[in-house]
């Protein structure tokens, strides 16, 4: 996986004050998407051991609430191993810090349920990446549905989803801040 770049302080991608981690790659393309150079997989440099120790190292800061993956599509096919292995390591070593997450992809319940297998080879993967997030911010960015009063997203349709609620109650629940 490349990364076109880490956002040490950041206050427009989730809650509070946090790290972004912005994957190069993303194979949805919607109409209007703000960031259409983060589109090719090749673009930027490679997610590398060092890459990921700036990334913790900036996240471990005490004012940092925590991470969020974005990009370029952090589920895409190619990026799903990489962050995997970024959700499992601040998991790990900075369990205290949140993790959101946003895709192109619009989720149903059994994507964040990582005992089913819905048949294409990285699903489990993917399914376990959203079991690690605590918010999830999906769907294509609508330019039709732009709306910019909106909070941490571009259009109405997409969707803020709490995923702890979410696994619980087996249905997609928003996140209420
Ligand atoms: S999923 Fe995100 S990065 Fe990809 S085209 Fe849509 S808005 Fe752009």
């Amino acid at each position: 996986m490349n990364y076109i770049k880490i956002t040490k302080t950041d206050i427009a991608n989730g809650a509070g004050v946090r790290c972004v981690l912005w994957v190069a790659g993303c194979d949805v393309h919607c109409k209007g998407c703000h960031n259409p150079c983060s589109w090719d997989f090749d673009a930027g440099q490679p997610f590398d051991d060092a890459a990921m120790e700036e990334l913790i190292d900036a996240l471990s800061r005490p004012w940092v609430q925590g991470l969020t993956l974005s990009g370029g599509h952090p589920l895409a096919y190619n990026n799903l191993p990489e962050i995997y292995q970024v959700c499992k390591a601040v998991r790990e070593r900075l369990p205290e810090k949140d993790i959101w997450l946003y895709t192109g992809y619009e989720l149903r319940a059994h994507d964040f349920d990582k005992s089913v297998d819905i048949g294409w080879d990285n699903a489990l993967l993917m399914n376990h990446i959203l079991a690690m997030c605590d918010v999830v911010v999906d769907g294509k960015y609508d330019e039709s549905l732009r709306n910019i009063s909106l909070k941490f997203r571009g259009s109405s349709n997409q969707r803020i989803i709490d995923v702890k609620k979410t696994i619980a109650a087996n249905e997609i629940c928003l996140w209420e801040g």
